[in-house]
């Protein structure tokens, strides 16, 4: 499902995250950086070592905070390794940290002078953010971005299975 917003187009697609042609992919990675299971094992495991050695380099990341590494052998230029909430009950400030992850990811894109953008569901795995409501935070810091901002073409969210891309396309049909 692709939807034109503004200057943009935003694109919901069913797939693999490390196997995307945009300028740059989301790594939703953990606060060390030294990578883990889920998509971010995948990115890692097709990148090659390059993006672990600049990883370390880096030394970690915040909760909500975004880094920017190259994309090693990966047909992306890019990796954009951001830091989802883990869920507990939604009280902890985990729908604002969430949606930072978001926004920080686009905000490093743009001064990178990034076009396109991959994003898996950010915290929906082993962090276990449920699958709506992060799916509604996710898609309205990209419809806002667009409305925001004509530099990004491309935003991208790659989900994980069917029913992940029905979720998303179902809050996509009530945001746009
Ligand atoms: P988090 O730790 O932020 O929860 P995960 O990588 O465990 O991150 O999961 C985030 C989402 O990405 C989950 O919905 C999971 O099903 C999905 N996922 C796992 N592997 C891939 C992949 N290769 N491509 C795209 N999405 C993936």
């Amino acid at each position: 499902m692709d939807v034109k917003i503004n200057k943009g187009i935003l694109s919901l697609t069913e797939g693999d995250i490390s196997k995307q042609d945009t300028a740059a992919i989301v790594n939703a990675a953990n606060k060390t950086l030294r990578g883990g299971g889920g998509g971010d094992g995948a990115i890692h495991r097709a990148g090659g070592p390059q993006i672990l050695d600049e990883c370390i380099k880096i030394g970690g990341c915040e909760t909500g905070d975004a880094v920017i590494t190259t994309g090693g052998q990966l047909a992306a230029k890019y990796v954009i390794h951001t830091v989802g909430p883990v869920y507990r009950d939604g009280l902890k400030g985990e729908p604002q940290l969430l949606q930072n992850a978001y926004n920080n990811c686009l905000t490093v894109a743009s001064s990178n002078g990034i076009r396109s953008i991959s994003f898996p569901s950010i915290s929906t795995g082993a962090y276990r953010y449920p699958m709506e409501d992060a799916a509604e935070i996710a898609l309205q810091a990209a419809v806002g971005y667009l409305k925001g901002h004509d530099d990004i073409e491309l935003i991208r969210f790659v989900l994980f299975g069917a029913a992940a891309l029905k979720t998303y396309e179902k809050k996509l049909k009530k945001l746009s």
